[in-house]
């Protein structure tokens, strides 16, 4: 997905023949006419079309995509082919096809709902590590959608190397809906005391006691391994939310010492409150307090020296 609106507007002034600067007072101009009513990326694309610029015979790559894009040409090889599903919602029932479609720039999910597509993968005609081109697919919640209007043939293209990795998007806390696996740069504004508990070795489930040797429903009495849970509030500027970490991601902040020593606790946690880091995880539902929390699968260091390298390349 386009991680900047920048890349967009550098697109149309491209194909435009118009400056940048030029493209922005239009957009900023398109904006205030609707009053704000529509995002900075959809008067973009409002632009475009008024310049008579489209996107839509053009090739484009996976991080120039952008929601609310229609008729989007990619071409693009299949990293993770996902079964096909069946589902019958209000009545309506029918298939769903799906998969990773991945270049040099980024990679998507790709959402197939037209049975003629459908079929193709189901008849092995299309599977993975294919590389395919897709016509007429539109672009919504970060997804590419493929309707009986679109098309998805094989291609002879040949990408060397694709990328694979997941990509999360960075987001604002105060945009994190339910399920999102996300991206957020955030300041520790809070770090509460850590809790322990402990796990059967050998199905990690948590035992009762709390002592050293518990009682496992499934493996009877075991010497449990100790864990800890660690939870901050993180404040991005736009809204704040509690995170939760277990131990592979406690020691990516705090050591095993701190963490159990008291007195080293409240001397580390002085030190990482106000720190910025970029967290990696999902948004989930606390039942309880019925609001979100973040479940922090990742943590990384804020890199300036790297984020300004990238805002120099833009
Ligand atoms: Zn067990």
């Amino acid at each position: 997905m386009l991680k900047n609106y920048s890349q967009l507007v550098e697109r149309i002034a491209r194909s435009s023949g118009l400056s940048i600067e030029d493209i922005e007072r239009r957009i900023e101009a398109k904006r205030a006419k609707l009053s704000g009513l529509i995002s900075k990326e959809g008067a973009a694309q409002v632009v475009a079309s008024e310049l008579g610029i489209s996107f839509d015979k053009e090739k484009m790559k996976i991080a120039e995509l952008l929601n609310g894009m229609k008729r989007v040409t990619v071409v693009g090889r299949i990293i993770e082919m996902f079964p096909v599903r069946e589902y019958n919602k209000n009545g309506r029932q029918g298939k769903i096809g799906s998969f990773i479609l991945a270049d040099e720039t980024g990679n998507i999910r790709t959402v197939l709902w037209d049975t003629n597509h459908i079929m193709l993968i189901e008849q092995g005609k299309i599977k993975n590590n294919d590389t395919v081109e897709i016509t007429n697919a539109s672009v919504r919640n970060e997804e590419l959608h493929l309707t009986g209007f679109s098309d998805i043939k094989l291609s002879n293209e040949v990408l060397e190397t694709v990328k694979t990795e997941k990509i999360l998007r960075e987001k604002k806390i105060l945009d994190l809906r339910q399920g999102e696996n996300v991206q957020i740069r955030a300041v520790i504004v809070q770090m509460f005391e850590p809790r322990f508990f402990t796990v059967c070795p050998a199905c990690g489930k948590k035992m009762g006691g709390g002592g050293e040797i518990g009682e496992c429903q499934e493996h009877g009495k075991v010497v449990g391994e100790k864990r800890a849970l660690l939870s901050l509030v993180l404040d991005d500027g736009t809204e704040t939310i509690r995170a939760v970490l277990f131990s592979e991601q406690i020691e990516k902040l705090i050591s095993k010492e701190e963490l159990e020593n008291s007195d080293l606790f409240i001397k580390k946690r002085e030190e990482i409150l106000g720190k910025e880091m970029f967290f990696l995880g999902q948004v989930r539902k606390n039942r309880i307090y019925d609001n979100l929390e973040f479940f922090v699968a990742d943590i990384k260091e804020v890199d300036i020296d790297k984020l300004i390298e990238e805002l120099e390349k833009e």
